[in-house]
């Protein structure tokens, strides 16, 4: 069986790949282009060649109303909305309702009344790998261990995981490490400050260290150190005014999900629907993701949404059923724009198969190496 060690570094951007000496050096590094939208897709592309059409959610919200938290309520959620009008009234009372939602998992910007709407879809592999729901790398190579996520503050984890994946390397010939915190250090501070490269510049020890030590345990082996998307820093807020020019939004006209940067409409009533596709397409500061890219990238269910808008890069909805302000930096926009490119970086004997050009090829890849015997 290979000797296989899998890095993976949260939100690590091919753009700023030039800031670190040592993975920089690496010969064999390659831009890959993610799939659209979030962490809970792109790794199910990742670890499993699976596209959102393939797992049947796309990001981790979907318009799902018998399954969404306000269901039950839904006669008297207008109501509380009106009552509620200051800001930190309706999220507060919002908190009091969906506390027992999903716990341990965010709870988005959704406004009260729309609390009859969505529901939570996506589901994380590497928050349970050997029991998600569909064929991935962890239930295909029953050797390849996992190192779990420690329940530590964002920031902190990574530095954990990287003694617990020192200490592995010994016991596991096949491994995977996660290194989850860039991403929160993106989010928070953008990619210029310091707390954001100093961590970059710490991921890079770290991970030089991990690969010596699989090297002198493995000296036949294949190393790779993948991410999920790039991040760039948010300029500008987008208010999206898309109620004050269609109409107002419910279950019985047409719903909107605005994440970060990626808005999602359903249709709910078909005569509005060329109103709302002549609303998107005039907007200046985005691009509707055409029929063909929903073939490319698997997003042809309807599920996902009637129309699937994105904003330029570094543009972020302010706010959106996500969060009320907008992030500093953030990732999810069109994945041919230029800061979105992952890494994927190789250690071992000279790569011979194709190059890895897309997240798909990623998986292909680490499928490949694992599945050699020696
Ligand atoms: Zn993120």
């Amino acid at each position: 069986m290979s000797n296989v060690l899998i890095i993976f570094v949260d939100s690590f951007p091919y753009q700023l790949l030039s800031c670190v000496t040592h993975l920089n050096s690496a010969t064999e590094k390659w831009p890959i282009i993610p799939g659209f939208g979030y962490s809970v897709n792109i790794h199910a592309e990742m670890f499993g060649g699976l596209l959102p059409d393939d797992v049947g959610y796309f990001g981790e919200w979907q318009y799902n109303p018998l399954a969404s938290p306000g269901w039950r309520i839904r006669k008297i959620l207008p109501l509380l909305d009106a009552l509620c009008r200051p800001y930190v009234m309706n999220r507060g009372l919002q908190y009091l309702l969906t506390r027992n939602y999903q716990p341990g998992h965010i709870m988005p910007n959704i406004r009260l009344r729309d609390l009859d709407k969505f529901a939570m879809a996506g589901k994380h592999i590497l928050e349970s790998p050997k029991t998600y729901p569909h064929p991935t790398l962890f239930s295909e190579f029953s050797h390849l261990n996992v190192i779990p996520i420690p329940q530590l503050p964002k920031g902190t984890r990574d530095e954990q995981l990287y003694h617990t994946g020192l200490d592995a390397i010994a016991q596991h010939h096949q491994l995977l490490i996660p290194f989850p915190d860039l991403d929160g250090f993106g989010h928070t501070y953008g990619t210029d400050a310091l707390p954001y490269q100093e961590h970059l510049s710490h991921l890079d020890t770290w991970i030089m260290h991990l690969i010596e030590q699989f090297q002198s345990h493995y000296p036949q082996h294949h190393i790779f150190i993948i991410s999920d998307h790039g991040m760039v820093n948010v300029t500008q807020g987008i208010y999206l005014d898309i109620e004050e020019i269609v109409g107002k939004a419910g279950n019985h006209s047409y719903v909107y999900f605005s994440d970060a940067n990626l808005l999602r409409v359903w249709v709910r009533d078909e005569r509005i629907r060329t109103s709302l596709y002549e609303y998107l397409l005039q907007l200046e500061y985005g691009q509707l993701v055409s029929p063909d890219e929903r073939q490319e990238y698997g997003l042809t269910s309807k599920h996902f949404g009637d129309f699937i808008f994105v904003l330029h890069e570094g543009l972020a909805f302010e706010p959106s059923t996500f969060a009320h302000h907008k992030p500093t930096g953030m990732h999810g926009y069109h994945p041919l724009d230029p800061g979105q490119q992952a890494i994927a970086i190789h250690y071992g004997p000279q790569w011979q198969h194709e190059p890895p050009q897309r997240m798909r090829d990623v998986y292909v890849m680490m499928r490949q190496a694992l599945n050699e015997q020696w």
